[in-house]
């Protein structure tokens, strides 16, 4: 004895309507109040959602049968019921996509087998993130990454124990989830709870018959090594992908394993592209004079390079070695290498010769001064000081980072008119 016979008059079958000829009530009925073939038509858009309503309650047995015994009102008052499905979707999980209007023509719907073009259905992708040194970028090398993951039990092909021996769950009807209700007052509560006779699972398997490798579990988690190729050249965020190497699990395709590389830091080198850039200290005879600077590579190179007398490499300059740079990926040519250097004046009182000092002002060639007083102007002699390392950070904050004036505002100001 049904309370409600509103569902069952939609689809136009009785209330002791097998599956099947609900199923076959709703293609039919879905079919012929479709919107697409009702563009004149606007009742039909309100009676294919009825239909699909309906269809939706009365295929799912759980929910058959609480609104049998309760009306629709028992399953509105369900928490956590879940959103109602779109009518759209359901119409498509009968007919494929939006094709049921397409080419195949209305005729091979109802042929058996229905449109279910899906395959299994496929688990998620695994990332990982692989950290690469830039050594091992500039050589390419093969990465042999461990990786724990569950595959089918061998022995028993996946069904967790001998043929047979696996029961769909009485409890749950194989859902694993099993709805309870609870009267609250008025109202009837609804809610999902997972199975008890067989923890969610869905179906049991006696002890005595489960797979002894498996222990019923189906699968086992077994080491798996894959060979992650960096090439040479790769850059950051390049994708590696394994298909179908992660945890297999049965009745579903396993996921993809996708390694991303990302290159670390490195203490000498920065890398834009395929340059690099490279810090380099000389000192001030050096950057005057010339010199020999040695750069260790990538690999077990090392670069010399020359720095040939009177070129003068002032601080902050950026000279290029061509070639040096990283190889690309796909045509193993080189970027550049990019110095800048850092030119390291002597510290304090580097010599105590007076004679010395005559003798650089003799050589050094020296600017004539741009800016001299007027001779009416009053000129006070002051002193240099040295300012304290707290002091020096402040004076900085000032001056804008401009390291070749001394904190005068006035200095700063002239410097900036002129720009
Ligand atoms: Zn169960
Ligand atoms: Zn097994």
């Amino acid at each position: 004895m049904v309370k409600d016979n509103k569902l069952y008059d939609l689809l136009g079958v009785s209330p002791g309507a097998t599956e099947a000829e609900l199923k076959k009530a709703y293609k039919v009925g879905a079919l012929k109040h479709h919107p697409d073939k009702n563009a004149h038509n606007p009742g039909a858009a309100d009676k294919f959602k009825d239909l699909s309503h309906a269809y939706e309650i009365l295929s799912d047995p759980q929910k058959r049968q609480i609104y049998d015994q309760y009306g629709e009102e028992g399953l509105e008052s369900g928490a956590g019921g879940g959103g109602a499905m779109n009518p759209e979707d359901l119409f498509s999980q009968f007919f494929g996509g939006g094709s049921a209007f397409g080419g195949g023509g209305l005729g091979g719907m109802f042929g058996g087998g229905g449109m279910q073009q899906r395959g299994p259905p496929k688990a998620r992708t695994i990332h990982h993130v692989h950290k690469v040194s830039l050594e091992d970028i500039y050589r390419g090398k093969i990465s042999k990454l461990a990786l724990q993951k569950s595959v089918i039990c061998s022995k028993c092909d996946g069904r967790g124990g001998k043929d047979g021996a696996v029961k769909t769950c009485a409890g749950c009807n194989g859902a694993g989830m099993k709805t309870m209700m609870r009267q609250m007052g008025p109202m009837i509560q609804r809610f999902q709870t997972v199975c008890p006779d067989c923890n969610g699972e869905g179906e049991t398997i006696r002890e005595k018959d489960k797979c002894k490798q498996c222990n019923g579990k189906k699968t086992i988690v077994e080491r798996k090594v894959l060979h992650v190729h960096v090439d040479k050249g790769v850059r950051t965020g390049h994708k590696i992908p394994f298909q179908g190497e992660g945890d297999q699990t049965p009745g579903v395709e396993p996921g993809d394993v996708v390694f991303e590389i990302e290159q670390k830091p490195h203490a000498r080198f920065q890398r834009k592209d395929d340059d690099l850039f490279y810090h380099a200290e000389i000192d001030l005879v050096t950057a005057l004079a010339g010199g020999t600077i040695d750069i260790e590579h990538l690999d077990d190179r090392w670069l010399s390079v020359e720095v040939m007398p009177g070129e003068v490499i002032s601080p902050g300059s950026v000279k290029m070695i061509r070639g040096q740079g990283m190889p690309s990926l796909r045509h193993h040519d080189f970027g550049n290498m990019y110095v800048q250097f850092d030119v390291k004046f002597p510290s304090k009182n580097w010599t105590s010769d007076p004679a010395a000092f005559e003798t650089l002002k003799t050589i050094l060639p020296s600017e004539p001064k741009t800016a001299a007083p007027p001779a009416e102007a009053m000129t006070d002699v002051v002193d240099l000081e040295d300012v304290d390392p707290s002091q020096q950070a402040r004076a900085q904050g000032a001056t804008g980072d401009d390291d070749d004036d001394e904190g005068h505002p006035g200095a700063e100001r002239v410097q900036c008119a002129s720009q």
